[in-house]
This record gives C-alpha cells, sequence and structure tokens, in this order.
C-alpha cells in the first residue's frame, strides 16, 4: 500500500459564490514562487517518496502556466511507473499548448469543472466559462491526448428544473467523458450564495427535487455505460480514480500546498491556507504545519465505515482492523434488517448501500454509526472523528 500526494494550488481566477475551499484570487507575480515552494516542502517532508497517486486540485491548478505545473509533475513524480496523475481544471485555463505539456509531463487524467451546461446557471454559479468555452476546453483535453477525462457537474440548483437538469445530462453524457462526478448543492452559511438564499434573492430546491435529479443522474449515467462507484462518482469500467479510491480506503497521503490536510497511520496534519504566509513559512525554512491531531483507534475505525459507506463496495468487515470485525459485523447484522431493504445490502462478508440508498446515505451512516457504538465496547470507539475530504 504506497503512499499518494495530493498537491492544493489555491488560485482562481476569481471566486464563486458558493465556494468554501481554501482559495484566492489568482496572483500570477506569486506562481513561481508557490511551485518553488511546494516543490521545496516535498524535499522536506516526504524526501525519498514515490507516490502512489499524484493529484493536483484547488482552487484551480492549471491557473498556473503550464511549464510551471509541468515541473511539478516531474518534480513531484519522481519518475514512478505508470503513475495515475490527476490534475483539476477549469474551462476558462485550458489551453491546446498546456494540455500538451501536461501530457508530455506525465499528467494521465484531467478532472474539468464544468458544472453545468445551462448558461443562465453558469451565470448563477459565478462560473468563468461559457458551455462553448466549456466544449473547446473538453475537445483541447482530449485532443492533447489525456487518456481519462472526468468532468464535474452540480444538481440542486436554485432555478434548476427537470428540463435544464436533464439538458445538463444530455449536453455532458453526449461527450462521452470517462468519468462524471456530480454533487448537489451544500453550501456553507457564511458564502454569498447562502445569503442570497436566506435573504430570497434566490429560491432554494425543494428537497424533493435534489432526489429527482439524482435518481435521474443515476439512471442517465447507467445508460451512458458509467458505474457508481461513489455515491457522487461514475465511472466508465477501468476508468475509477486511483487517488480518491484510496482516500476512501484511509490510506496514508501527504497534502503539499497551502491548507492541504495529510493523513498516516493515526495523525491528521494540515497546513496553514494562507498561500503568503505558506511561501514565507518554506522560504524561511520553517514548517508549513498549521496543526495536528492524533486519532483514536474508534475515531479511525468511524472513519473507516462512513468513507466505505460512500462506496459500492461498502464496508468489508474483513478489513478493518482485526480487533473490530466481528463488533462491526454484529451491529450490521442487527442493524441492517430494520432498515428499508431497497437502501441497504447486507452480505457475509460486507454491508453496503444501495443505489437508491445513497442519497439517504449521510442519515443512514449515522444512524449506524450510533449502533456500532452502542454495540462495541467502550474503551475501543469514542466519537468525535471529523470527516473530511482535500
Ligand atoms: S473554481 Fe472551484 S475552487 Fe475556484 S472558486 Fe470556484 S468552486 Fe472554488
Amino acid at each position: 500500500m504506497g503512499t499518494g500526494i495530493y498537491v492544493h494550488v489555491p488560485f482562481c481566477r476569481s471566486i464563486c459564490p458558493y465556494c468554501d475551499f481554501t482559495v484566492a484570487l489568482s496572483d500570477p507575480a506569486q506562481f513561481g514562487a508557490l511551485a518553488s515552494a511546494i516543490l521545496q516542502e516535498a524535499e522536506l517532508r516526504a524526501p525519498n517518496l514515490v507516490p502512489s497517486t499524484l493529484y493536483f486540485g484547488g482552487g484551480t491548478p492549471t491557473e498556473l502556466p503550464g511549464e510551471l505545473l509541468s515541473r511539478l509533475v516531474r518534480g513531484l513524480a519522481r519518475a514512478a511507473a505508470g503513475l495515475e496523475v490527476t490534475v483539476e481544471a477549469n474551462p476558462e485555463s485550458v489551453t491546446a499548448e498546456g494540455m500538451r505539456r501536461l501530457r508530455e509531463a506525465g499528467v494521465t487524467r484531467v478532472s474539468l469543472g464544468v458544472q453545468s451546461a445551462d448558461p443562465g446557471l453558469l451565470r448563477t454559479l459565478g462560473r468563468g466559462h461559457t458551455l462553448e468555452g466549456a466544449r473547446d476546453a473538453y475537445r483541447a483535453i482530449r485532443e492533447a491526448g489525456i487518456p481519462t477525462v472526468n468532468v464535474d457537474l452540480m444538481f440542486g440548483l436554485p432555478g434548476q428544473d427537470p428540463s435544464r437538469w436533464e439538458a445538463s445530462l444530455d449536453e455532458l453524457l453526449s461527450w462521452e467523458p470517462d468519468h462524471l462526478s456530480a454533487y448537489a448543492l451544500e453550501l456553507n452559511p457564511a458564502v454569498p450564495m447562502a445569503r442570497a438564499l436566506a435573504s430570497g434573492r434566490l429560491r432554494a430546491l425543494p428537497d424533493e427535487a435534489g432526489e429527482a435529479q439524482y435518481s435521474r443522474l443515476c439512471a442517465r449515467a447507467r445508460a451512458a455505460g458509467l458505474e457508481h462507484y461513489e455515491v457522487s462518482n461514475f465511472a466508465r469500467p477501468g476508468a475509477r480514480s486511483e487517488h480518491n479510491q484510496a482516500y476512501w480506503s484511509g490510506r496514508a497521503y501527504v497534502g503539499l500546498g497551502p491548507g492541504a490536510h495529510s493523513f498516516r497511520e493515526s495523525e491528521r496534519a494540515w497546513n496553514v491556507r494562507r498561500y503568503r504566509e505558506y511561501i514565507r513559512r518554506i522560504q524561511s525554512g520553517e514548517s508549513a504545519l498549521e496543526g495536528r491531531e492524533d486519532l483514536s483507534a474508534g475515531q479511525r475505525l468511524l472513519e473507516r465505515i462512513f468513507l466505505g459507506l460512500r462506496t459500492a463496495s461498502g464496508v468489508v468487515f474483513g478489513e478493518l482492523p482485526s480487533g473490530d470485525r466481528e463488533a462491526v459485523a454484529e451491529a450490521a447484522r442487527a442493524w441492517a434488517p430494520r432498515q428499508n431493504l431497497e437502501w441497504v445490502a447486507l452480505g457475509a462478508d460486507r454491508m453496503s448501500f444501495t443505489e437508491a440508498g445513497f442519497w439517504y446515505s449521510q442519515g443512514l451512516t449515522a444512524d449506524f454509526i450510533a449502533g456500532v457504538e452502542t454495540a462495541a465496547p467502550p474503551t475501543s470507539i469514542s466519537t468525535g472523528g471529523s470527516f473530511r475530504e482535500n
């Protein structure tokens, strides 16, 4: 089991009103300094690590010029053979030349943030691209020969009636992407779009509409030959994200760049969020780490269950720590028969949610975890783990 590398590039050309990631307006004068700091941080923290996967997220990694981003890819890949290297991109910063450079540097996967094919909804989302721009970007990625392309899509958006959702699905699936990630809009109350909804300037969709859209998404993705392998992710056979699968399996990763999180055995750590402070610390030879926490065995177990239940494979009892397997299997045998059997599948070696159950997975998982805590010895299980993705 290897260790992945996650690299956070915080820059975006504009800040979307629904975003609460670690982001900053693009600052071209700092691009070179940020790239150098990331390479330096890798040397300090993981000098001999040959990563099992390499993932550039953000922000918008493709805000960095192709030459700089390629330097980062080469420097961090450390000539690992057959490495999955993913770069997140937004249409407005994709160029044919930039994609060609990335392909030559070893990038195997590009994840394109399209979000919607509806011109009005792209404006509501404050996106910096048009539908035509997204089509051009997708074509440029394909023509550069990037082997695997993911497109990101959002649903549950204010004003997104069924016909507008169907039109976005039609458009994106007609591109024949290898991978589709689709997320329901979820807002931190502090972001501008949440305030617009609270004040009535935008009208939220009712919950039932989001569920109907999710159900339509699942049916359309299936008809397009995409396997639904995680709550929000679909892939053609052989095109699943190795990096994200490793993350959902609880494997170690090193996070580089401002605000990046790292995870290893029982330790979670995170870097300072502000990029100027990040660069300053690295340039002065200081650590960029801002905080760390040790997870108890119980917290780690709950996280494994939580992440496992997001995937179609579910939580596989035999992959849990040996001391906990039987307690979790026992809790599943007691809990699952009391649930809607169209949502929960219990096998001899695992428990998973069905596609219909995925929509309810947050509530189902919380309820199951409460059952595990009751069933397992109190010294082994404790709550309080924070479950988050990069
Ligand atoms: S492009 Fe993505 S990361 Fe950047 S502001 Fe918009 S949602 Fe956030």
